[in-house]
């Protein structure tokens, strides 16, 4: 497999795309990575499990924590062949998790299944007017002028009252989220698939 190890994680996810596709699932798949190391990967399994929460991030979020027994995965990078919806941008923010590289956009996710465009996922895990900056030790409000107040030790944080460090994890780490890597790859296994209801797919298999 050729290219550097972001796309090589991303094309696993594509696969798991690919295979939820030939499924009957949307064709969606994700794949978790620390330290260089695949710690689960997945594909949509809504209709499957009867589950409208069992997205391929979900279904890989809960299979990272599941086997170390962990509810952190600081350090851990997500890679998506879709740009992970509303939903899975907040699972993976309260996971922990710090990186996330996708594939196709919601932009052109939406073009393709002719939904409403929806907020960006760094949008979603970047939202929030604080950055909590581990370094320094020091809570920093970022303001909607841009302006910035600094706290120091115990967090002055909008709806958190406790100490920065009883809180890792969470906002912890900025977030840095690649957009739009192989692209032309992603679009392909897109390329199309009918986006029916849910529901109405998932009533017509019980049939
Ligand atoms: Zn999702």
């Amino acid at each position: 497999m050729s290219g550097t190890p972001d796309e090589a994680f991303l094309r696993l996810a594509l696969a798991e795309a690919h295979l939820a596709r030939e499924r009957g699932e949307d064709p969606f798949g994700a794949v978790i990575v620390r330290a260089g190391q695949v710690v689960a990967q997945a594909g949509s399994r809504e209709l499957e499990t009867g589950d409208p929460l069992a997205h391929a991030e979900a279904v890989a979020i809960r299979a990272a924590c599941q086997a170390p027994e962990t509810l952190t995965l600081r350090g851990c990078t997500l890679y998506s062949s879709t740009e992970p919806c509303v939903m899975c941008s907040g699972a993976l923010k309260w996971a922990g998790i710090d990186r996330v590289v996708f594939s196709v956009p919601q932009s052109e996710l939406q073009t393709i299944s002719s939904g409403l465009l929806k907020p960006s996922c760094a949008a979603l895990v970047n939202t929030g007017n604080r950055r909590i900056d581990t370094k320094s030790n020091k809570t920093q409000r970022v303001l909607a002028s841009g302006a910035s107040v600094k706290k120091h030790g115990a967090a002055e944080v909008e709806g958190y009252s406790g100490a920065v460090s009883e809180y890792p994890g969470i906002g912890a780490t900025p977030y840095e989220v690649v957009e739009s890597l192989l692209l032309a790859e992603g679009l392909a296994i897109l390329a199309g698939h009918r986006f029916l209801s849910k529901a109405q797919r998932y009533d017509a298999r019980k049939r």
